[in-house]
């Protein structure tokens, strides 16, 4: 019931709900040496920061 799993890209060190975004986020840190916001969106702590501003 609380799958609290978390998949960390280890290059930036944001964390993602699902495995294959986490890949995705790794693969483009690596390549790129920054974050993409179409990817990074997705991430626990930019969903976490959109919820605290929404109130
Ligand atoms: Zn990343």
């Amino acid at each position: 019931m609380t799958d609290k799993k978390v998949y960390q890209c280890p290059e930036c060190g944001l964390h993602y709900r699902d495995d294959e975004t986490a890949k995705k986020c790794k693969a483009w840190c690596n390549e790129h040496k920054s974050c993409n916001l179409e990817i990074t969106q997705h991430s626990v702590e930019t969903k976490k920061l959109r919820e605290q501003t929404k109130a």
